[in-house]
């Protein structure tokens, strides 16, 4: 494996703004070396320039390859990205906070002879001794030592992960980037949601360059996308993407219940205790609206006052049991409410009283445990 450093001249490419927009910067030009640079290299980013040195570092995930342009909008002048040129693909993995500035380089005796500071003008890539590479790294490691690196935050939520894709799909054939404005917004959006209250790193919690990442993330499980290189995201990605990306139009129902219950201030900040295990596909704030509904106390007797009345007795919908029955005086006029509207449905409407079912315990919670969550008449069929 070779080792490399490429260089940016940001008078020509605004490479500061590029290193911000976390995944933007997917291929680099090569004029020279086209047959030794290969897929899994390492390199140093070189900024030229007042400020030059060293500021990120990545990994080549694709060979050298005549390509007609790159359309990306942070060069100066957008007819210079759109030269035919040859290009590696590249990916960022770690931009410094700190960057490791040329005076620095020059006074360290192991990186005095590197090509970039002998011929700055050589055109990309120049290539690194190994002893090099290891000094350069040893410059990063007194970085990365003494700042504090604050914990890591929460994964995303199925609900985050829905939000993101139904942005993805709209936005496919051009991601956008950090700076666009639905980027933005879904990244404000995220943050004021109810589903992590703890979040260890606030400056970086769901910020416009995680939500660009993530957006990137369900390129690389895209078919369609043209783009390679893209870096895979959680299991969680996966599972949302097969569930949603077929289906836009129940994607658009549930953002749209999603945003329109939060815009009226009903998505409920506090979490069930079981709410890992009885998620429905929908996410976790529409789950909690649902089962906080179905616990409405008013409601539920209401429902229960009319069966009783119509029937006599308080049975299961789905398996007939009866507390009443079984329990004695115990269990008289005992039983649970289901709320039998899909979760995107029932979002912010009025619940009636026949978009409930009266359940028993047990099957109460295997309603909810399928996924999707299954309607009384479904379990029916299914009882053993
Ligand atoms: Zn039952
Ligand atoms: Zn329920």
């Amino acid at each position: 494996m070779a080792h490399w450093l490429l260089q940016a001249n940001p008078d020509a490419y605004r490479i500061f703004d590029a290193l911000a927009d976390t995944g933007a910067i997917r291929t680099w030009t090569v004029a020279r070396y086209r047959h030794d640079i290969a897929v899994g290299d390492e390199f140093a980013l070189w900024a030229s320039g007042q400020k030059s040195g060293v500021y990120a570092f990545g990994v080549v995930t694709e060979p050298a390859e005549q390509q007609p342009g790159d359309p990306d909008r942070y060069w100066q002048d957008p007819a210079s990205g759109n030269r035919p040129t040859w290009r590696v693909g590249i990916r960022i993995d770690d931009v410094l906070n700190t960057p490791i500035l040329r005076g620095e380089i020059s006074s360290d005796p192991a990186l005095v002879n590197t090509a970039i500071l002998r011929m700055p003008g050589g055109g990309n890539p120049f290539p690194l001794t190994e002893a090099e590479w290891q000094a350069i790294l040893s410059h990063r490691a007194e970085r990365t030592s003494d700042q504090v690196r604050p914990g890591r935050n929460p994964t995303w939520a199925r609900d985050e992960l829905i939000l993101a894709l139904e942005l993805y799909l709209r936005r496919r054939r051009h991601l956008p980037g950090a700076d666009d404005p639905d980027v933005q917004e879904l990244s404000a959006f995220l943050n004021s949601l109810p589903i992590h209250t703890v979040r260890p790193d606030l400056e970086r919690f769901r910020n416009p360059n995680g939500v660009a990442l993530k957006l990137a993330n369900f390129a690389a499980l895209d078919p369609q996308y043209p783009g390679a290189g893209m870096r895979a995201g959680g299991r969680l990605d996966a599972v949302v993407w097969d569930r949603f990306a077929p289906r836009p139009d129940e994607l658009g129902h549930v953002v749209e219940t999603i945003r329109n219950a939060a815009a009226a201030s009903l998505l409920p900040s506090v979490p069930e205790a079981d709410e890992e295990e009885f998620e429905a596909d929908e996410g976790r704030l529409l789950t909690r609206l649902h089962r906080r509904r179905e616990r409405s106390a008013a409601l539920v007797k209401r429902k229960k006052d009319a069966v009783h009345k119509a029937h006599g007795t308080l049975s299961c919908e789905v398996c007939g049991f009866d507390f009443a029955r079984r329990y004695g005086d115990l269990g008289a006029g005992f039983i649970e409410a289901h709320h039998i509207l899909p979760l995107a449905t029932a979002g912010t409407t009025t619940t009636r009283l026949a978009d409930l079912a009266l359940v028993c315990s047990n099957c109460h919670r295997m309603l909810h445990r399928a996924k999707p969550w299954m309607t009384p008449a479904t379990l029916q069929t299914q009882l053993a």
